[in-house]
């Protein structure tokens, strides 16, 4: 059985991430199944100061962020 990210070989007695999309994944690739698969929903912005978030912009710039 192989990763779905890096497609490496998942080996036994290793912790495996079963994703609810159905793909198994090492641990140190669950990061980038999430970002690259699901793509989550997210605001960018600040919190001001009265510690109270403000957006920034709304997801507008899909910045990837690159993986090497
Ligand atoms: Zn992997
Ligand atoms: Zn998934």
């Amino acid at each position: 059985m192989n990763c779905a990210v890096c497609g490496n070989e998942l080996l036994c007695d290793r912790a495996v991430f079963h994703c609810s999309c159905g793909v198994y994944l090492h641990a140190h690739c669950w990061n980038n199944h999430v970002i690259q698969a699901h793509q989550p929903e997210f605001e960018i912005g600040v919190v001001n100061l009265s510690g109270e978030f403000e957006v920034r912009s709304a997801k507008e710039n899909t910045e990837a962020t690159s993986t090497e």
